[in-house]
């Protein structure tokens, strides 16, 4: 990566401040109840103990609109973290001000105190100067481990590597680096599989990945209205009727610059958006009015699957049908099964791309699972993540 690491300077005695995506679901009695962001932690934790750094971490938690709100406490965080690493992880009583700093101070070679939620401040969101500069005085290093955030340019995510010297914690060079492997040295042929709801949700993806791939496969909702553009009776499906224009000139794009771009040819559609609505398998000829497409069908599962499994690269953002749903789930299993299966180099990114692998048990058997929705769909874009740039070249 272009970017230092943690393994690139010294932090031995070093006032650390790591700013983790602790963004972790809680039930209702305020207990977590997913610790994998907590987990995917740990490496860089664990490695700043051993090598002696004071150890001062940062997160947000929800969204307590710039307000103190015990409801978004990191405390179960703290609780956990002390759990987890064997040894006392004090929560602060806030992020800045004499108390924290009195904390800090009192840190000492392999101590660990996690900051309270930072979105306390309506100045983190803001990048406030001021806000950053009491941040920064709290340590002498930065390091950014929260790529689900590293698309934002917040004062704990980037005006603060502005301050002090940033880089690259463990779990953001993994992110980083796997992506721009993937997007910039990928081993050919090179799979784009896209999905989701909507085409607009994901324009500039495309738009990048058609000066890439080899193939783009489109499934989904979005697979509707490219359908559409191409003349189909799409019935009650979602459409973006304002984007058909879009869709013909992607599908033009693709063909000038021989990009295979493969469409859904069968379909499940139901007359109800419900998942116990009756459903039928059918050709993309035979929709009816009052019918709407709410999964690929398996015919076009296998001819995807196909080009899938003699990928080298794949990179597949998107469900391809309403996989919450266990009728119309069976597109993005089959798929999910056909990308755990390639040899090649396999990355999945997206909130529901994530899930939906992780729900039917492929999660590892992909080469890169991304943690960050919005994050990795920028970096899908082309586009460089704030939270990066700020960071120390190497
Ligand atoms: P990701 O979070 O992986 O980027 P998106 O948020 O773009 O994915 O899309 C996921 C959503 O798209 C899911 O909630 C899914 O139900 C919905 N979806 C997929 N296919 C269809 C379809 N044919 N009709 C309506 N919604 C769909
Ligand atoms: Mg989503």
């Amino acid at each position: 990566m272009v970017k230092k690491g943690l393994k690139d300077i010294a932090v031995q005695g070093k006032r650390v401040f790591v700013r983790f995506d602790f963004n972790v679901p809680m039930d209702d009695h305020g207990n977590i109840s997913d610790d994998t962001r907590i987990l995917a932690a740990l490496p860089t934790i664990q490695y700043l103990m051993a090598e002696g750094a004071k150890i001062i971490l940062a997160s947000h938690l929800g969204r307590p609109k710039g307000k103190v709100d015990p409801e978004y406490s990191l405390a179960p965080v703290a609780q956990r973290l002390s759990e987890l690493l064997n040894q006392p992880v004090a929560i602060a009583p806030d992020c800045i001000g004499p108390e924290v700093e009195k904390e800090v101070a009192r840190l000492k070679e392999g101590e660990v105190l996690l900051l309270e939620n930072v979105r306390f401040h309506a100045a983190e969101e803001k990048n406030d100067p001021e806000f950053v500069t009491r941040l920064a005085n709290l340590a002498d290093v930065f390091v950014n481990d929260a790529f689900g955030t590293a698309h934002r340019a917040h004062a704990s995510t980037e005006g603060i590597a502005h301050r002090i010297p940033g880089v690259a914690g463990f779990l953001l060079q993994r992110e980083i680096e796997s992506i721009s492997q993937a997007m910039e040295g990928a081993e050919r042929p090179f799979v784009a599989i896209i999905g989701g709801a909507k085409v607009s949700d994901k324009i500039g993806v495309i738009e990048n990945l058609l000066s890439k791939v080899d193939v783009l496969i489109i499934g989904g909702g979005m697979a509707n209205t490219f359908l559409k553009a191409q003349g189909y009776e799409m019935g009650k499906s979602l459409v973006e009727m304002d984007k058909l224009p879009l869709a013909q000139e992607i599908l033009a794009k693709g063909e000038e610059r021989r990009v295979k771009i493969l469409l859904p040819q069968d379909v499940v559609v139901a007359k109800e958006f419900k998942d116990d609505a009756p459903y039928r398998i059918i050709s993309i000829k035979d929709i009816t009015e009052d019918e709407m497409a709410l999964d690929i069908g398996p015919e076009s599962a296998r001819v995807f699957g196909n080009t899938i499994i003699e990928a080298k690269t794949i990179v597949w953002n998107g469900p391809m049908g309403v996989f919450e749903m266990d009728n119309f789930a069976r597109g993005t299993e089959r798929v999910a099964q056909a990308v755990a299966k390639c040899p090649g180099m396999t990355i999945v990114g997206g909130g529901d791309s994530v899930a939906a692998v992780e729900k039917m048990g492929v999660a590892d058997q992909m080469s890169h699972i991304s943690t960050g929705g919005g994050a990795s769909l920028k970096l899908l874009e082309g586009k460089t993540l704030p939270g990066v740039a700020a960071l120390q070249d190497r």
